[in-house]
C-alpha cells in the first residue's frame, strides 16, 4: 500500500519525466485535492496510506497531468484575485497578469456610482465577478460567444454570491448592437491576443487544451483592438473609458490604435515582470 510520501515522490519522478514544470509542486496540488485537504496538511501525514479508492483517483489525476493537461482543468478550480472560480476546458484559465487588470480599473473609476460595464470576451467571468466584489453599485453586461463559457460564467456567479447585477450575454462582440440607447461608461477586456504565428509555439498545455479562440484571433493580434476601439465610438459614453489586457510587445500599437479611435490620456500599467500589460485610456 502507498503511503502519502510515497504516492508523492513516485508522481514527482513521473511528471518530471514527462516534462510539467513544478512537478512535485503538481504531484501534491492533485494528491490534497482528491483528499481535500490543503497542500500543506500532506507533510502532516505522510506516513498515512492511502485507500484503494484514493489510489486509483490519484493515479487518474497523474495520467491526465502527464498528458500535460492544465492542473486547473483537472482541479477544476483557481484561485484569481481573491476569489475562487470553477474552470472547465470551455474558459481560458484565469492568469495571474489579469489581476493588473483588475486593480487598474478599481484604481481609476469612482466606486461610489453607478457603472454600465462591458466586459468583452468574459470567460469564466473572472473579471466581470472580481470587479463587481468592489463595485457593488455598478450593472454588468459580459459578453461571450461560447454557450458553455457563459454557463460557467454564471455558475462562478452563484458561487460567489454576486449573480445580481450581471447580464450575461452569448454572444460574438463582432455582431454585438447596443440594446436601445443604454451606453456603457467602462469597457474591460482581456481579448485574445496572440498572433496566428505563435500560437503553435505554445505550451502543450495550451496548445492542446486552452480553447483556441481564447488566446489567438487567427491574425495579427490586434484585430479585436481594433474593433473594439472602433466600435466604442458609439457603445461608450463620453469621457468613458477602455481598459485592456495586453500581450508582450504590445502596449504601443494598442496605444497607436487607441488614439487613432479618438482616445485620449492613455496609460500603461506593469505586470508583476515589468511588461506593460494593461493600457487604458477615455474616449475624446
Ligand atoms: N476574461 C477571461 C480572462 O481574462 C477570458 C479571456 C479570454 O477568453 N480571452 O481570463
Amino acid at each position: 500500500m502507498l503511503t502519502i510520501l510515497n504516492a508523492v515522490e513516485l508522481s514527482t519522478d513521473y511528471l518530471n519525466s514527462k516534462g510539467v514544470e513544478s512537478p512535485r509542486l503538481n504531484a501534491e496540488i492533485l494528491l490534497a485535492n482528491i483528499l481535500d485537504c490543503k497542500r500543506m496538511d500532506l507533510y502532516l501525514k505522510f506516513d498515512q496510506p492511502l485507500t484503494k479508492d484514493e489510489t486509483t483517483k490519484y493515479r487518474e489525476s497523474i495520467s491526465r497531468r502527464g498528458k500535460r493537461e492544465p492542473l486547473q482543468y483537472i482541479t477544476g478550480k483557481v484561485e484569481f484575485y481573491g476569489l475562487d472560480f470553477l474552470v472547465n476546458p470551455s474558459v481560458l484559465i484565469p492568469r495571474q497578469e489579469t489581476e493588473i487588470l483588475i486593480d487598474t480599473v478599481l484604481s481609476q473609476v469612482d466606486k461610489e456610482i453607478k457603472l454600465g460595464i462591458l466586459d468583452i470576451g468574459t470567460g469564466s467571468g473572472n473579471i466581470t465577478i472580481s470587479l463587481l466584489k468592489h463595485l457593488p453599485n455598478s450593472i454588468f453586461t459580459s459578453l461571450d460567444k461560447s454557450e458553455e463559457a457563459i454557463k460557467t460564467a454564471k455558475n462562478n456567479a452563484i458561487l460567489n454570491g454576486l449573480e445580481n447585477n450581471i447580464d450575461f450575454i452569448i454572444k460574438d462582440f463582432n455582431n454585438y448592437e447596443l440594446n436601445g440607447n443604454e451606453k456603457f461608461d467602462v469597457i474591460v477586456s482581456n481579448p485574445p491576443y496572440i498572433k496566428l504565428q505563435e500560437y503553435s509555439t505554445l505550451d502543450k498545455e495550451l496548445l492542446n487544451y486552452e480553447p483556441k479562440d481564447a488566446l489567438t484571433e487567427n491574425n495579427d493580434g490586434f484585430s479585436f483592438y481594433k474593433l473594439i476601439s472602433e466600435k466604442a465610438d458609439y457603445i461608450l459614453n463620453e469621457k468613458g473609458k477602455i481598459f485592456f489586457e495586453v500581450g508582450i510587445n504590445q502596449a504601443e500599437k494598442v496605444r497607436e490604435i487607441m488614439v487613432q479611435n479618438n482616445f485620449s490620456n492613455i496609460k500603461f500599467a506593469k505586470d508583476y515582470l515589468g511588461i506593460n500589460r494593461v493600457v487604458y485610456g477615455e474616449k475624446n
